[in-house]
């Protein structure tokens, strides 16, 4: 019989698992371009590519005021944003808890009111004479953006009707109404002076957001968001979207189009699986859904390596936490015990004794050895990778698919805001995007034509711009 395999080596085993080759990368773009194909032609598709009905692209010379309201899972945000007109932009910012009472109720216009009331707040606060010209000859009139984070069918940049409430949302009569609609009516009813006249996802706010600011030689092509969730909006030529009726079939131009790409493959052909990620797709409240978003985003990342650990710790042939019983683990064995955010402390540990990763193990699980660190950071590692090469197949498929590499347009720079806390917070998950990205047949030495950008505040500075383009269609 064989000797004992070491902690190390029973690390490096299962990273292997986490492996997402060349050839893996390669194949799974053109599966990504195939399913991006079809969510243009057909409705109900894996990959949605829902039409934002923005038919433009910022050239950063926008100027003016707008507002915006973001309503997120837990927060609301209302902001006034003002363009310079040369890619840069100010902006006043209010921010609340929405009150649980509001998420779950039967009134449908419960929390529209409530977010038209703070919205009132932020204008008696930060433009109080609009409210007193309002109705006369004077007045001014907001433009406005909203930002909202569930599924919506849009059917004009202003409108679009929810599909279905997620994040603990459940407010009866809403489904299937028209959010702008029932936003526009809480303000009338307070007589705010205000227009609600777009309606945008987050991504296409990035996007937006990104090719506002970035200069103007440059094309910008995609906005893409790797925090909670992942997701990507990117700039479509019209005539492409054959699944849209009326009068924009076949029509020229560009439409920005938000791709839900968490969904990509529901089929399953394309995608890694390890035994960590059945649990994790089994125990969630969507099984069989969003499984690209469950290997990449931060969400799912320190849970899957939770499980791996936990899976470590319960094997007795392996030597790790001085073998301190699972019963004693007690925040090891908590379901979403681990963040991401833990990977990144691993990630950018580079002390030689690896006393940062053991600071922070001790702190998340217990204590830890050196080796004990070592195998978390090996598998940890891992994980992360496997999460910024799946991320280059979204990112990659869209430069395929848009053949905007060999345009040659914009100085032959391929431009893409990004945005979230894993992208922005991980260390070196763009590079290591960029890196697989590289490894595409249709991109190879191309990579270096692409520049990823961070770009903060797609849901204001997007929201406001949306309003600009749609203010200039009234
Ligand atoms: P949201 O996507 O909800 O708008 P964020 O972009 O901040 O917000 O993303 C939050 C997600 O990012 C959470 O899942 C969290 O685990 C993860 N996260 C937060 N900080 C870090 C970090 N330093 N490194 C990696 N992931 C992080």
């Amino acid at each position: 019989c064989g000797s004992r395999e070491s902690l190390k080596e029973v690390a490096e085993r299962i990273a292997k698992e986490f492996e997402f080759s060349d050839v893996d990368v390669r194949r799974a773009v053109d599966g990504f371009v195939k399913q991006m194909n079809e969510g243009l032609r057909s409705h109900g598709c894996t990959i949605e590519q829902l039409p934002s009905f923005i038919t433009e692209l910022p050239t950063g010379f926008e100027k003016g005021t707008y507002l915006a309201v973001d309503l997120g899972g837990t927060n609301v945000r209302v902001c006034s944003v003002t363009l310079e007109g040369d890619g840069t932009f100010s902006l006043i910012q209010g921010k609340s808890a929405i009150p649980t009472v509001w998420m779950t109720c039967d009134n449908p216009s419960g929390l529209f009111n409530w977010v038209a009331n703070f919205v009132h707040e932020f204008l008696e606060q930060n433009y109080p004479d609009s409210l007193t010209t309002a109705g006369t000859e004077d007045a001014q009139i907001f433009s406005l953006g909203f930002t909202f984070s569930h599924a919506v069918h849009q059917l004009d940049i202003n409108s679009g009707n929810l599909i279905r409430w997620s994040k603990g949302f459940n407010i009866d009569g809403v489904v299937g109404q028209d959010i702008c609609a029932l936003l526009q009516n809480a303000f009338t009813e307070l007589a705010l002076p205000i227009l609600v006249t777009a309606l945008i996802n987050d991504t296409v706010g990035t996007l937006l957001a990104r090719a506002y600011a970035s200069p103007k030689s440059v094309h910008t092509v995609l906005g893409a968001v790797f925090g909670t969730g992942t997701n990507g909006a990117y700039v479509e030529q019209t005539s492409k979207i054959s699944k849209m009726t009326g009068s924009r079939t076949g029509e020229k131009g560009i439409m920005i189009v938000n791709t839900e790409w968490g969904n990509f493959d529901q089929g399953m052909e394309y995608l890694p699986t390890t035994s960590y990620d059945k649990t994790i797709d089994a125990g969630s409240v969507n099984p069989g859904f969003e499984m690209f978003e469950k290997r990449i985003s931060g969400m799912y990342l320190g849970e899957i390596l939770r499980l791996v650990i936990l899976s470590l710790v319960q094997d007795p042939k392996v030597d790790i936490f001085d073998g301190v019983a699972i019963s004693e683990m007690l925040k090891l064995r908590a379901k979403w015990g681990l963040d991401s955010s833990f990977m990144s402390h691993l990630e950018g540990d580079n002390s030689p004794d690896l006393s940062l990763s053991r600071t922070q193990i001790e702190k998340c699980i217990g204590m830890a050895s050196f080796q004990d660190a070592q195998a978390i950071r090996i598998i940890s590692h891992a994980i992360g990778r496997r999460s910024a090469r799946l991320g280059a197949v979204a990112v990659g498929a869209v430069i395929v698919h848009t053949g905007c590499l060999k345009r040659g347009e914009g100085e032959g720079r391929v431009d893409i805001g990004v945005d979230g806390s894993l992208i922005e917070l991980y260390p070196g998950f763009a590079a290591e995007l960029k890196a697989a990205l590289g490894e595409i047949e249709e991109i190879g030495e191309g990579e270096e034509r692409i520049d990823i950008v961070v770009t903060k505040d797609g849901s204001g500075v997007g929201a406001a711009l949306a309003a600009h383009v749609a203010a200039k269609r009234l």
